[in-house]
């Protein structure tokens, strides 16, 4: 559960009995999830809960902080859905899309360095097109799901292990991944 009241993509909002997903939500395994960066909005009278943006636009530039999520894998690179800049410390909402090129297979020492619909914290490395990378320490995956089981997948002895299915997996991973805070330490919520 989320304590602020700005809920990050993929934060557990709710419980599924507590409320009914409203705007920018959906609902996963029982619990009520954000889709989208924002404020949490309980509507106790229609008994829903919503994720409410702001339109405010923040602009991006090479080496800005931007979080996003995967939502394609062509195998030599990837599509990221930004959702938010880091500015000053603070989360911004942004709407981008951005790619992402990935290593050949093989040569980067990773099996599987990201997966679909996994959180990620990346740089931006140009715009117009904009491109990001995750190859440095406090860049990777902050969240992600098993492969099989879809579970959220926890960091164990260094490295990410399904407590389901007993898998093990390989992402590259940020150095603060499994933090509560997945804006990490110097970054508020705002
Ligand atoms: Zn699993």
């Amino acid at each position: 559960m989320v304590d602020s009241d700005i809920a990050l993509p993929g934060d557990i909002i709710a419980k599924e009995e507590e409320y009914l997903p409203g705007k920018n939500t959906e609902p996963y395994d029982g619990n009520i999830v954000a889709t989208k960066l924002g404020r949490i909005v309980r509507d106790d009278k229609n008994l829903t809960i919503s994720v409410v943006g702001s339109n405010k636009k923040t602009p991006i530039g090479v080496g800005s902080i931007v979080y996003g999520k995967v939502i394609k894998i062509n195998g030599k690179d990837a599509i990221i859905q930004l959702y938010a800049i880091n500015e000053g410390g603070k989360l911004h909402p942004v709407d981008h899309e951005a790619k992402l090129m990935l290593p050949v297979q093989g040569k980067s020492g990773y099996t599987h360095i990201i997966s679909l619909g996994d959180i990620v914290r990346a740089k931006v490395t140009s715009v117009k097109p904009i491109y990001v990378t995750i190859f440095n320490t406090d860049l990777g995956v902050l969240k992600t799901r098993c492969l099989i089981c879809r579970n959220e997948l926890i960091l164990k002895n260094n490295v990410l292990y399904c407590t389901n299915c007993q898998r093990i997996e390989t992402r590259k991973i940020a150095s603060d991944y499994g933090n509560i805070n997945i804006s990490g330490d110097n970054c508020e919520r705002s």
